[in-house]
């Protein structure tokens, strides 16, 4: 027996399904990111991606001792 309509509907559109919560930030998300252990570290809402050289740069800027901007 097909399923009724409206389970289609449901189906196609995902109406219904509840919201899933970024364990990390509480938003609601569609993409949660893991660690190689498989421990959750955030969602698309709370990981920001950036450039390994720019970010290598802001490190070096931010560790940066004081006396270094004489
Ligand atoms: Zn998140």
């Amino acid at each position: 027996m097909p399923d009724a309509p409206w389970i289609r509907d449901a189906e196609i559109n995902g109406v219904g399904d509840p919201p899933v919560y970024c364990p990390v930030c509480g938003y609601d998300c569609v993409t949660i990111f893991k660690d190689r252990n498989g421990d959750v570290f955030g969602c698309e809402r709370c990981i920001q991606e950036q450039d390994s050289w720019e970010w290598m740069e802001d490190e070096k800027e931010r560790t940066r001792p004081d006396w270094a901007y004489e």
